[in-house]
């Protein structure tokens, strides 16, 4: 008998265990005709801003939009540098140069696969203004390193967020590191909506108050704009389905984390496969459950051939994709370059049972074996 494939994100199932909550909001927003603000898009910004322990939240239309008005409220000087790791989505560097600015990348830890702060500091120019600090994978970037690093160098922190609701780092929770951060709650993300949605976090007032403006078309009042803004709202469907989700989240991260947990436990001992190792003094979110094998392509086949779903995340780093071949900064990112060959995303989320992760583990160690064989 064929076992049942082995889905990477089941968005289906998670909606089918908590539907009655789920359709009981939606039925609310669609009975009280507010669509756009309202109740339930000041209360997720709220909710969401204790979540993650900042004084301000504004809710967006996306996570790429989330970052590029947090971006824009900073009101940097025009063509600033702005640094960002070179292992990122796309989203990360579009941003920097959609409001107007300078992408710089900085390579990756082969470790951790996140911001290489030795690298960074020997970018530093004086018309480095930023940093961008990708909790990539869920993985927290470690807050210490963070505050030595900004002590060093006097940047402005900007988090994208997008992977790592609830991650911390020493008891700090991702969104409080910096200046200003940025979520998206994209429906595959941790924490996700039913179609596109994002938020813009900062304890600042001043800074809160603009990216609020910036979103809605520069306006105080109705028809009395101050600036030209734009429109990126959250939608008043999303907010209340995000409410929903987020009494659910903690227990969905420890779902999470269990799986990972059953992941080393099945899978350490592995010869050439390094696993996502973090230490104790930090909370993964696990968005990815990301390993490194130099055989990656042949790997993901064998999987796939036994019905289990991967993903790469990503199968190229971002300074040398086209998009960006004009800046000619791949030479400086070597880490990051390799990595993007060697990388394989496991299914991970809150879909997987037990039974399905010893399925996943023991592909990957079949795989191992008859290799060596070879
Ligand atoms: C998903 C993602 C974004 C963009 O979010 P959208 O809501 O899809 O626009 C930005 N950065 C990272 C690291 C992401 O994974």
């Amino acid at each position: 008998m064929r076992s049942k494939r082995i889905p990477f994100l089941d968005l289906a199932q998670q909606y089918r265990s908590i539907h009655h909550e789920i359709n009981s909001a939606i039925r609310g927003v669609v009975r009280s005709g507010i669509f756009i603000g309202g109740p339930q898009v000041t209360a997720f910004e709220r909710e969401f801003s204790a979540f993650v322990g900042v004084d301000f939240c504004v809710g967006v239309g996306n996570g790429t939009d989330a970052l590029e008005i947090a971006i824009e409220a900073l009101q940097l000087e025009p063509n600033s540098e702005i640094l960002i790791p070179a292992n990122s989505f796309i989203a990360s560097s579009e941003a920097v140069t959609r409001s107007g600015h300078r992408v710089k990348f900085v390579d990756v830890e082969p470790d951790t696969h996140l911001v290489d702060f030795a690298h960074a500091e020997s970018l530093v120019s004086s018309s480095t203004k930023a940093i961008i600090i990708v909790h990539l994978y869920g993985r927290p970037v470690s807050y210490s390193a963070v505050k030595q690093f900004a002590a060093k160098c006097g940047l402005i922190i900007i988090e994208d967020c997008a992977q790592a609701h609830g991650a911390s780092s020493g008891g700090r929770s991702v969104g409080t590191y910096g200046d200003i951060a940025a979520f998206s709650f994209y429906p595959g993300k941790n924490l996700g909506a039913y179609g596109d949605a994002g938020a813009v976090l900062t304890s600042n007032f001043d800074l809160a108050k603009r990216v609020r403006m910036i979103a809605n078309h520069g306006r105080v009042d109705k028809y009395d704009h101050i600036f030209e803004g734009r429109n990126s709202r959250l939608d008043s469907l999303q907010a209340a389905i995000l409410r929903v989700k987020l009494q659910h989240l903690r227990k969905w991260m420890e779902k999470r984390s269990a799986v990972a947990g059953h992941y080393f436990s099945l899978l350490s001992g592995t010869d050439d496969l390094i696993l996502p190792r973090c230490p104790p003094s930090e909370e993964h979110a696990y968005h990815l459950f990301v390993i490194q094998t130099i055989r990656r392509d042949e790997l993901k086949d064998f999987l796939s051939r036994r019905g289990i779903e991967s993903g790469v995340h990503y199968p190229h780093s971002l300074p040398t994709l086209e998009a960006y071949r004009y800046l000619e900064q791949s030479d400086a990112t070597p880490v990051a370059n390799g990595l993007a060959g060697n990388i394989l995303s496991l299914p991970m989320g809150d879909h997987l049972t037990k039974r399905q992760v010893k399925r996943v583990a023991t592909a990957v160690r079949e795989f191992h074996t008859e290799y060596q064989k070879s």
